[in-house]
């Protein structure tokens, strides 16, 4: 894998594509910096060097042209604050403003390019505004994890004006040497958590972790169409009428394969999507009419936990409840702190996917797995068997 760490960036000038799409309250503040902080050892990495950075992102879904309310404009200072760099701004990101501001640039400045997603083409994967970026340096990097499933001009398409020259950064290296610890050379045994909402979100993870998991458990709303495939009552629990047949197909294969599919014994339900109604606990294939499982319950917990603190290697992506009302979060708490545990232990546990992420962070347990990845839809399709543009742009060598 070609990094960052392979190339001297002194006298050079890197184009970088970061990931800076955070969130901004109604004054334009940052809400939350993480992507920013994430970015700024490869951002360090090529200013130490004697080198210089022109960064490009997207920010927000503006639509029709450039729109003020998703300027990057109002990342400069911080960015300031967090590399300690002179930042310059240009306030579109291709032009000859642009083009003279990324001469003048000196080695350990940096310039950063406005919303990319003010032109139509960087979504398109348009060749020549991708030529346009590439003009303005010798080195393309790209470290923006979270889009690196999408094919777009900075992404991807860029990535061809610059031969060999061209590398991953520090994030993008992370995230896949730790997609990679769990697909392609798993510790076994090797337990997959996967819960949420919808099974047709999780249908092809399912198919493709089949191949290497040794056990799967299957919560949240997914779970009862599979319990409903099999012929248990589900009441008005989350159900998908048309992938009863695809949910059968699975069990079947799973069991063909000799993988250990796991559903939850039992779940707590409730007599309406709220977290305030009548509580009921039982078997999951036997929930009363009117009544929704929204969580699974102990017996469900007991042999989970005991599935993870079993496990050395263990991916969780989805939670096994509505983790965000209190009465129907034990299951998945219970399981973040049995995948902490099962870390204590030895083994490499990785929470991918925003809602996994998110729960882990609220039961306070984000520094007590091994990694808990920060790209969502690319991770999924990195796990679905997808080659990821943003990837392949990089690996793709020139001779
Ligand atoms: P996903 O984005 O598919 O991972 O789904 C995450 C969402 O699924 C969370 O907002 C949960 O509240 C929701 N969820 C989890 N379990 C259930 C359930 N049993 N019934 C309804 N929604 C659920």
């Amino acid at each position: 894998m070609q990094t960052v760490d392979q190339f001297d960036f002194s006298g050079k000038k890197a184009l970088v594509r970061v990931d800076f799409n955070v969130p901004l309250n109604d004054s334009f503040d940052i809400t939350d910096d993480a992507r920013m902080m994430a970015a700024v050892p490869t951002i360090l990495k090529i200013l130490k060097d004697g080198g210089s950075a022109i960064l490009m992102s997207h920010l927000g879904r503006p639509k029709g042209g450039p729109n003020p309310a998703f300027s990057l404009n109002h990342l400069v200072d911080h960015l300031g604050k967090i590399t300690g760099a002179h930042i310059h701004f240009a306030s579109d990101c291709i032009g000859e403003d642009a083009i003279s501001m990324a001469q003048s640039i000196k080695p350990g400045e940096i310039l950063l390019l406005e919303n990319l997603r003010f032109y139509d083409e960087e979504k398109s994967g348009d060749a020549d505004f991708a030529k346009k970026l590439a003009r303005y340096g010798d080195i393309y990097v790209n470290d923006a994890f979270g889009t690196a499933h999408r094919a777009h001009a900075s992404t991807s398409v860029v990535a061809s004006s610059f031969g060999n020259q061209k590398c991953f950064g520090y994030i993008m290296a992370n995230e896949i040497a730790n997609a990679n610890k769990v697909i392609a050379e798993p510790a076994k045994p090797f337990v997959a958590i996967v819960g949420g909402a919808k099974v047709s979100d999780k249908l092809l993870i399912l198919e493709n972790l089949m191949q290497v998991a040794d056990t799967i458990l299957i919560g949240g709303g997914m779970a009862y169409t599979f319990v409903s495939a099999l012929g248990g009552k589900i009441g008005t629990s989350l159900f998908e009428a048309d992938r009863v047949e695809l949910a059968l197909e699975l069990l079947e294969k799973a069991k063909a394969k000799g993988v250990k599919l796991m559903l939850p014994a039992d779940s707590v339900c409730a007599d309406g999507f709220t977290n305030d109604g009548g509580l009921l606990t039982c078997s999951s294939d036997s929930i009363k009419d009117g009544w929704m499982g929204l969580d699974i319950g102990p017996k469900a917990v007991e042999a989970y936990v005991s599935e993870i603190l079993n496990a050395k290697t263990v991916l969780w992506n989805g939670p096994m409840g509505v983790f965000e009302f209190s009465n129907f979060e034990n299951g998945t708490k219970s399981v973040a702190h049995a995948v902490a545990d099962a870390t204590s232990k030895g083994a490499f546990t990785l929470i991918g996917g925003g809602d996994s992420a998110a729960a882990i962070k609220q039961f306070g347990l984000k520094d007590d797995v091994s990694y808990v990845s920060t790209g969502g839809g690319a991770l999924l399709e990195y796990f679905e068997g997808k080659e990821l543009p943003g990837v392949a742009a990089i690996n793709a060598v020139v001779k």
